[in-house]
């Protein structure tokens, strides 16, 4: 698939009009500022998560916020620079569910690039029993794997890393997958997900 183009418009160093040209030993289009040759490079976003678990239920949260406000998603967000993915990880988790997470370990990672972004779940547990929704959330609540909302979730790639781990859960065994997702028409800024989602 083509890379799609940047957005950039405007140089963030001089103010100038950019314009989308590929630069010298380079081999794909960029934004390029003529006025004071700066190249604007654009790059995938990582979306940083955490599958937490205590005594045998998944944390989830309902979204409060669009895209997919009201359904239900696992935590998580862009990473921020200055961090480790576990970090972020973790921090996303107490941001949207004011939960502390333990013994991450890497999980899930889903290639979207159609949408330049790139998810990576961790695997981990609950430090205790103590969780509420964040700024970000209308509810955060455990769920055994028979009450999982199905219909009601947010983006399929919670719904695949779900049932994976439900699936490695029976084996005792959760090796880390990497696959690419490709759901919906590409995008060059915001995710959107199509407003029905079916995971059963
Ligand atoms: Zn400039």
């Amino acid at each position: 698939m083509d890379p799609i183009p940047s957005t950039v418009k405007f140089c963030s160093a001089c103010g100038n009009k950019v314009v989308q040209q590929v630069p010298e030993g380079d081999n794909r289009l960029r934004a390029y500022c003529h006025g004071c040759n700066t190249v604007h490079y654009s790059n995938p976003r990582v979306i940083v998560g955490c599958l937490p678990v205590y005594e045998g239920k998944v944390l989830l949260c309902r979204r409060a916020i669009e895209p997919r406000l009201g359904l239900w998603t696992l935590p998580a967000g862009y990473m921020e620079n200055g961090e480790t993915t576990m970090q972020g990880a973790a921090r996303e988790t107490w941001e949207e569910a004011r939960a502390r997470v333990h013994k991450q370990q890497l999980y899930r990672v889903f290639d979207l690039p159609h949408i330049d972004q790139i998810y990576m779940f961790y695997l981990c547990f609950l430090e205790d029993e103590s969780f509420s929704p964040g700024p970000e959330s209308q509810e955060v609540a455990l769920f055994s794997e028979g009450d999982i909302p199905w219909d009601e979730m947010a983006f399929p790639v919670i719904c695949d890393a779900l049932k994976e781990y439900f699936d490695d859960r029976k084996n005792s065994n959760f090796p880390v997958r990497v696959s690419s997702a490709h759901w919906r028409k590409p995008s060059p800024i915001h995710y959107s997900a199509p407003s029905q989602v079916s995971c059963a």
